[in-house]
């Protein structure tokens, strides 16, 4: 017999009940009085589990290297770049 389980909208209490597929769902919460909601458990479970799936596995293969995020700090430092020196390309030249 299929155990389902309810969360009041109101309380948010939960409430499980062992109904047979041809019962009528609870709609009532026993608590308040609010209305019932049927909880599918599993189905967020699925969701949150094939988003974590791929970084899981990538970083427990590849060990403890970092992914290719940004540039090494062992380059000519360019961070100096004045913007008001900066050219704007003039795209319709002398035609
Ligand atoms: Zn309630």
């Amino acid at each position: 017999m299929p155990t389902y389980e309810y969360e009041c909208q109101s309380c948010h209490q939960r409430v499980e009940a062992v109904q047979k597929f041809s019962d009528a769902p609870l709609s009532v919460c026993e608590n308040c009085g609010g209305e019932l909601r049927k909880v599918f458990s599993g189905v967020g479970i699925v969701f949150k589990g094939s988003g974590f799936y791929k970084t899981d596995s990538r970083s427990s293969s590849s060990g403890s290297t970092p992914p290719v995020a940004t540039t090494p700090a062992t380059t000519t430092p360019a961070a100096t770049t004045p913007a008001a020196a900066a050219p704007a390309p003039t795209p319709s030249s002398g035609d």
